[in-house]
């Protein structure tokens, strides 16, 4: 159950992904959380930053597509803004929402990567379809009530994993 939850890789944030590796291990799209991996929680809008950020991914080749377990409200102003395309109540980590983005991307699940801040929904639901699965540091420590508390056991899932040599890459700062 441990290794379901444990990242391939583990970065900062979304501006540390390493694009020409990615590349190399023939991944050409990336699916990615919006909450906490793209910008806080409460912020409704795409920054200068990520907007370049996009450009750059975009430029390399990728395709982009955000999952949510958040509101089509929030999503979808911010996905318009930021012109990606996008799923709102995903229900990460069900797997139906991350098929479907493949699907319109045009892209297997092995040049698929999934990117999120959370290890129960965003890895959890990545590494039950087999792709590629990036962790990022959460953008904010502001949170929704509920991701609080599931930090508190995210957290000890963290150091369980930290212990057993299975978070690699420069966003775990346990070492
Ligand atoms: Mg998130």
């Amino acid at each position: 159950m441990l290794e379901k939850l444990a990242p391939d890789f583990f970065v900062r944030s979304v501006y540390d992904l390493d694009l020409d590796t990615l590349s190399a291990k023939g991944i050409r799209a990336i699916i990615t959380d919006l909450d906490n991996t793209l910008v806080s929680w409460d912020d409704p809008l795409p920054n200068a930053g990520l907007q370049d950020w996009l450009k750059i991914v975009r430029g390399k080749g990728f395709s982009v597509y955000i999952v949510s377990n958040n509101s089509p409200e929030r999503v979808r102003k911010f996905a318009k803004a930021f012109g990606v395309p996008a799923i709102s109540k995903a229900v990460k980590p069900r797997r139906r929402a991350f098929r479907l983005a493949c699907e319109e991307m045009g892209v297997t699940l092995a040049e698929t990567a999934v990117i999120g801040d959370q290890i129960f929904t965003d890895v959890l639901g990545g590494n039950r379809l087999g792709v590629y699965t990036i962790l990022v540091n959460p953008v904010s420590r502001r949170e929704f009530f509920g991701t609080k508390i599931m930090r508190k056991l995210e957290g000890l899932i963290l150091r369980q994993l930290n212990r057993r040599g299975l978070l690699k890459g420069p966003g775990n700062n346990s070492k």
